[in-house]
């Protein structure tokens, strides 16, 4: 296959058809993030590797593996961004929004990019709706955060989800349950993988995590972080417990939850599906006390959580969500013979400076074919431009569904129109309402004109 009518392995074209119900889903993520308070914040593709090695952390996955790191023609290391989090907490420190009223909660929608196993729902360009509390350290937040992505799956009808979550402490508590994971793995030292047998000596808590199902097998049998809380983190974890349980969110604890970034402290969360496979976490998320410090800011607590956009996608197809259908062509023009195709342009433009989506022929088709072509752009409308809609400044306009057939006149084209359209679109709305709805229209809708 040629390479230039080929996509890279583990990309995506997102086509017509595909493409509104992924817009669909944006929106219903953006009134989610509005509703609790989340702002956009937008940052570039690539970063500076040093980013996402301090940020991400060296001894992870991520950075040993998958990143898409090269050197521009400046010589400098840039890294396309493997996840979201970084590059948002980098702004809040360059733009010192620190200064602001804390927290500061922002969300972003985002390509990120890992070179992974291409896999269903998971792709080397993947897209990610993601929060991030920057500021907040009262376990509230965190109730908070994991509360946004509840709303957001019960807004889109998201059934059989499980709420997962754990601790995994901070610094301090974490030094006595890394001594105790070293001695555990270090009688397993003979089957772990490489990369884990450096985790070892740097980072033990990264073996819980490693893919390599001998690792994996090894890591049930492992501490658990539970067990070794300081008394601020086993009291934290208490009262995110308490905050759920006061808003009606059902959890589980599962003590197995680490997640694979580094800056991760205290609650970790998961929501899982068994809808989409194995690996079915569609959300995943957690505090990070550590990161805007780690980073060269003042140490600051924050939270959040990210979620795979592909990954939703196919939790909905799976549950068969009926998405919005698209919008169709409202009025389709079709000039008789080429003479008309000026007058044909000039009222879609009219159309169109009123709202109503119009469209005609820029293909120099017959009128036969033209037909054809409006009802495979299933246009809600069509009218045709003859010799006697030019000379008589009177045409019909035939609606695709019925059959049914109503006169305008093209000196009001687009007034007389939108009364058509709005009486079909009332058609099924009992008449007082209808009605009702109308004189609304009417009076402050954009599209005005003489009743
Ligand atoms: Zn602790
Ligand atoms: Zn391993």
């Amino acid at each position: 296959m040629s390479l230039l009518t080929s996509k890279p392995k583990g990309t995506a074209d997102v086509l017509p058809g595909e493409s509104e119900k992924i817009v669909f889903m944006e929106n219903k993520l953006r009134e989610c993030a509005a509703l609790y308070g989340f702002c956009e914040l937008r940052t570039p593709v690539f970063e500076h590797t040093e980013l996402f090695q301090r940020g991400v952390g060296e001894t992870t996955d991520v950075v040993q593996k998958e990143m898409y790191t090269f050197e521009d023609n400046g010589r400098r290391s840039i890294t396309l961004r493997p996840e979201g989090t970084a590059g948002t907490v980098r702004a809040f420190l360059e733009h010192g929004l620190f200064n602001e009223p804390l927290p500061q909660k922002y969300f972003y929608l985002t390509s990120c990019y890992r070179y992974e196993k291409p896999q269903a729902g998971r792709l080397r360009e993947f897209h990610q709706f993601g929060v991030e509390a920057l500021g907040a350290g009262s376990p509230a937040e965190d109730a908070e955060i994991i509360s946004l992505a509840k709303h957001i799956f019960d807004l889109f009808g998201v059934e059989k989800l499980r709420l997962e979550i754990n601790s995994i402490g901070c610094p301090v508590c974490r030094k006595s349950f890394q001594a105790a994971l070293r001695d555990y793995f270090t009688s397993y030292k003979d089957k772990l993988c490489e990369t884990c047998l450096t985790r070892l000596e740097k980072n033990p808590m990264r073996i819980l995590d490693c893919k390599s199902p001998v690792c994996g097998e090894i890591a049930k049998g492992a501490p658990r972080v539970l067990d070794y809380l300081c008394a601020e983190c086993e009291d934290h974890f208490a009262q995110v417990k308490k905050y759920l349980t006061v808003m009606g969110i059902d959890f589980t604890v599962n003590p197995t939850i680490v997640r694979g970034l580094d800056y991760y402290t205290k609650t970790v969360f998961e929501f899982v599906s068994d809808a989409i496979g194995a690996q079915g976490t569609v959300c995943g998320g957690g505090r990070y006390d550590g990161l805007v410090g780690e980073l060269g800011g003042v140490p600051l607590p924050a939270c959040g959580f990210g979620m795979g956009i592909e990954r939703l996608k196919l939790l909905l197809e799976a549950q068969e969500t009926e998405f919005p259908p698209p919008d169709r062509v409202q009025l389709y023009l079709a000039p008789a013979n080429a003479a008309y195709s000026f007058e044909a342009m000039r009222l879609c433009e009219t159309l169109r400076s009123e709202g109503v989506s119009a469209q005609t022929d820029v293909a120099g088709r017959s009128l036969k074919a033209q037909m054809k072509y409006a009802n495979k752009l299933s246009a809600r409308f069509t009218l045709v431009l003859g010799e006697d809609e030019i000379s008589t400044h009177l045409a019909k306009v035939k609606n695709m569904d019925t059959g049914e057939e109503k006169e305008v006149s093209l000196d009001r084209l687009a007034g007389d129109f939108l009364k058509i359209l709005l009486s079909a679109q009332l058609g099924d709305i009992p008449a007082a309402d209808a009605e009702e709805i109308k004189l609304t229209l009417l009076n402050g809708g954009k599209n005005t004109w003489n009743v």
